[in-house]
């Protein structure tokens, strides 16, 4: 087959104790922790759970800086822990998702809240207020053969040192096995695909300047600063 151009990159993250993880799909879990569903407006009952995505390229390595994106002047953070599916399917049962994980990360899913809040008043997709460039800071994978299946532990986010975001892996409305049961319902679940589980409260702005740190418990820490 003649390529009429060349074929594009393949985004890959690094893997804790060597590898790449090719990075097929990112798919984004909406409002997964009660505290956080009730700040943004939202009732925290166990509504089913509710997606939208990234494209693969957003992805940005540990220790990178991130340029302040254009068309915002409420650019977020999120930190959420980032599932790595390693093999795929469809109509997974629960008791059968976390054979599907080959590890985890943890990454922030940045946000033009400016954005974001016009399309919800407008009924329109989030596409541009969640899918843009540089939009996805992931540390390394670790594989589960090293740390298992994190199901509680801290996950929190310091902005400059000062803590903003914290809560527990244990709070989410839908854990991971249930998540990737309800989303593969939907689409077939292939290696590669990233799933981002959602972010406890304290979401808020940063600044030029601003540098972030996010921590869960028994993965590498994430270091983002914006310029
Ligand atoms: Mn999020």
């Amino acid at each position: 087959m003649s390529m009429v151009i060349p074929p594009p990159p393949v985004t890959t993250i690094p893997v804790v104790g060597g590898g790449e993880f090719p990075v097929r799909r990112i798919y984004c879990v909406g409002r997964n922790y009660a505290a956080h569903a009730r700040e943004m407006g939202g009732d925290p009952n166990r509504d089913p759970p509710f997606f939208f995505m990234k494209p693969a390229d957003a992805i940005v390595p540990n220790h990178a800086t991130v340029p302040y994106p254009t068309k915002t002047s409420d650019y977020q953070h999120e930190i959420e822990l980032v599932v790595a599916i390693g093999k795929g399917g469809r109509d997974i049962p629960v008791d059968k998702a976390l054979d599907c994980v080959f590890g985890y990360g943890v990454g922030l899913d940045m946000t033009r809240r400016d954005l974001q809040a016009t399309a919800k008043k407008l009924q329109r997709p989030w596409d541009l207020s969640k899918g843009f460039d540089q939009s996805a800071p992931c540390t390394a994978l670790s594989p589960v053969s090293a740390v298992g299946h994190p199901g509680a532990g801290a996950i929190w986010l310091t902005v400059n040192g000062e803590r903003r975001q914290a809560g527990d892996l244990a709070d989410q409305i839908w854990n991971v096995a249930e998540t990737i049961s309800y989303l593969s319902g939907y689409v077939e679940l292939v290696p590669g695909d990233l799933i981002m589980t959602g972010t406890p409260e304290g979401v808020g702005p940063v600044q030029p300047g601003d540098r972030m740190h996010g921590h869960i418990d028994g993965l590498d820490d994430l270091h983002v600063t914006i310029s």
